[in-house]
Parts: C-alpha cells; structure tokens; sequence
C-alpha cells in the first residue's frame, strides 16, 4: 500500500507545473519591469485594468493589493460603516465578512442553498421578511436597529450564485450589492453574464491559487458604475485628489507593476486552463458515478446554463474526516473549504449566533472536500483519487 501511494502522488494543486508553461513569457516581463524600475501604476496596471474588465464585459477595472482588499475598497467606495448591515453567506473565507466588520459595519448571515453552497435568495427574503421593516427609504434590522445596506453573495468554489433573485431583492430595497468573486474570474451566470458585472462591484482575488493566480497578492474591482470605479481609483490612493489633498480617506490599496505584468501574461492562457479544470470535473463526474457511491460522495452540482469554472471540486463525503486521512496516507491532497462557518468564529461571538442557526452552512463545513483539480493533472492521477476513495468506501 505504500508502494501504491508513492507511485502517484496527487498534491491539491501544482503551481508549478503552470510556471514551467509560462517561464519564458513571463520572465523577460519581470525583467523589463525591473529595468524600467516603474513599480507602481504604470503602464502594466493600466493595460490589465482594461484588459480584465474586456475579458469580463465590464466598464472599468480597478487593480487591487488583494481580493481582500478589493471588497474592503468596494465597501469604502459606497460608504458602509458604523450603523450599517451586509447581508452574506456564512459559508465562505473569512474576508468576506471580515471586510465587512472592518468598515464598522455588521455582517449579517443568511444560510445556503444546500446544492450550489452559495447565499440562498430564499434565506434572504425569508430574514427581510421576518426581522427586517422598511422605514422610509431605509430598510431596517429590527433586531438590531441597524441599516441594511448591501448584500454580499459569493461566488464559491467558481459557480455563480442565482444572481437574478438577488437582484430583484436588492432593487426592491435599495441595497447595493458588491459580488465576492474571488474564486470567479471567467465565472457565467445566465446567458453569458461574467459573475463580477451584475452587482455594483465585483471583486476579484489573484491569490496564487485562485485561476487567475498573481506571483504573490493582487486583485481587482469590477464595476459598470464610472462614479464610482473614479471613487475607489481615489481610495486606492490614500483618498488623494489630487495627490496630497484628501477629501476622504482611503488608504494604500494599489496592485504592483510586477504583478500586474505578470497577470496580463497568465490571462491569455486562463480559458484554456479552465477548460482543463472543466476537463477534470467532467472526469471525476463519470468516474464516481460509475463507481457507483450513491450517497457516500456527492459530487458538485453544475447549474445547467452557467459557466462553474471550478476553482475548486468540492464533494459533499460520509466520513469526510476518515476520507481525508486515507488520502493524505495515499499521497492525495485535499482540503476542506470551510472547517468553522463564519457566524461560529470567535471573533464574531459578538453577533451573538449560535451553533444551529445555519443549518446548511453547518452541515457543509463538516461534509465537504476539496479534491485535486487542477488543470495540469494527468489522468494517472485523476484515476488514482478515483480508486482510492472507491476503494475507501467499497
Ligand atoms: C481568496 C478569497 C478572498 C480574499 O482574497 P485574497 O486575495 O486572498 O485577499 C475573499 N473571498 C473569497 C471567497 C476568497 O476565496
């Protein structure tokens, strides 16, 4: 059984392979950056600034320090602070409700739809209904007193969420809505609709292990909106307009040249690598269901009609943990995406939730798994997680 294990081994993700690809491409960029020591703003950030929003179908782009810091910005620009509420999934990374706190606002949960993982429309409405009132042109948590003033959805693992609801939720109310697309750059909602362009601002992670992966932190805005793409353009600098006089404040949210050159050269390969992801998918789809698991190990549901870019394949597992261990012992990376749903962190005990509030988030964090899927994995390889997790159930 070692023998086995050693003969194929499986990490999570092989960044690696990817560089080999791009090597010689990507190096006489750095180098060139680094000759025209032009590090901050030039012409690189400019040219993926527009280059990602065209690839996107949005107005304007807005490079970013990181995915965190593009929600932070996008919150900034439309003014949410203290005495505020975003509505979001509990079910996600840590930024999203992380960024919300930070800005003095409340993040308030609502529960996901069981099949997509993502914020569920119906969870929404149904807390509008039950705890909120509309005063005027406000729309009030009567639990708290505070102003609901956007919802956050996530596009998790790659796959929209049901955009159309929330919309309507949203304009219903006059909420803003600001899509956490970390996971998401080349994601579909309906009819070819880029997840990142529905809301007033989508934002984007170039986190090393997201599809479109910087070397080192980066991110992006997203905005149809030209008011406030120039807002978070001043935010981005310290709230400078011009330079040295601040009539708000921002703060240092600037994308660097080097990673903004290096993105602009992975972005011509993204789709081709996210077929490969595709690719993946579809394998593990008909593997597992020949092998024929039933309810043992679900695998992720695909919305007919979108375009799920798969970030991440994550299967819903019986004995999840004990799964997870034979694999590491197999040589099989995986990982689980998210252990603690948000409303159960420590530092949001103030929220005053408890265990059992979100059942769905609940039942996620103790049941989902990430499996390699990356799109430089080989069939060996693939065949490998495969037999092993039929093997573990069988
Ligand atoms: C990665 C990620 C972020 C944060 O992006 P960073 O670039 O790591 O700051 C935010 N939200 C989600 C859902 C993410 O996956």
């Amino acid at each position: 059984m070692v023998f086995y294990g050693a003969m194929t081994n499986v990490p999570l993700l092989d960044l690696k392979a990817q560089f080999a690809q791009i090597r010689a491409e990507v190096m006489p960029v750095i180098d060139q950056v680094c000759a025209s020591q032009h590090f901050i703003l030039g012409e690189h950030v400019r040219a993926l600034e527009e280059e990602v929003a065209r690839y996107c179908a949005a107005s304007a782009g807005i490079g970013v320090s990181s995915g965190t810091d593009a929600l932070l910005l996008a919150l900034m620009a439309l003014n949410i602070g203290a005495g505020d509420e975003v509505i979001t999934s509990p079910f996600t990374f840590f930024a999203t409700a992380g960024t919300i706190a930070r800005t003095g606002a409340r993040p308030v949960f609502c529960d996901i739809d069981p099949l997509t993982f993502n914020l569920s429309p119906a969870a929404v409405q149904a807390f509008i209904d039950d705890h909120c009132v509309a005063q005027g042109e406000q729309l009030i948590n009567r639990g708290t007193g505070g102003r609901i003033k956007a919802l956050m959805p996530v596009h998790l693992y790659g796959q929209s969420a049901d955009m159309d609801p929330l919309m309507a939720i949203a304009r219903r109310h006059r909420l803003k809505v600001i899509e956490d697309a970390a996971q998401a750059i080349g994601t579909e909602y309906k009819n070819g609709v880029h997840a990142g362009t529905i809301g007033d601002v989508g934002c984007f992670s170039f986190f090393p292990t997201k599809n479109l992966g910087a070397f080192g932190d980066a991110g992006l805005c997203t905005t149809n909106d030209m008011e406030l793409a120039e807002a978070m353009r001043v935010l981005r600098v310290h709230g400078g307009k011009p330079k040295y006089f601040h009539a708000v404040i921002g703060g240092n949210f600037r994308i660097d040249e080097l990673q903004a050159a290096v993105l602009r050269v992975k972005l011509k390969y993204l789709d081709r690598w996210t077929e490969g992801r595709q690719r993946n998918a579809a394998y593990y789809d008909t593997a597992f269901a020949g092998a024929g698991l039933g309810a043992k190990l679900r695998t992720p549901l695909a919305v007919a009609g979108y375009r799920h870019v798969f970030n991440q394949y994550v299967v819903r597992a019986q004995g999840r943990n004990a799964l997870r261990a034979r694999l590491m012992e197999r040589g099989i990376g995986s990982e689980v995406y998210y252990p603690v749903p948000l409303h159960l962190q420590g530092c949001f005990a103030y929220l005053n939730y408890r265990a059992g509030d979100f059942p769905q988030s609940e039942r996620a964090a103790e049941e989902t798994l990430a499996l390699p899927i990356y799109p430089e994995l080989e069939q060996a390889q693939l065949a490998h997680v495969v037999a092993t997790i039929a093997e573990f159930y069988g």
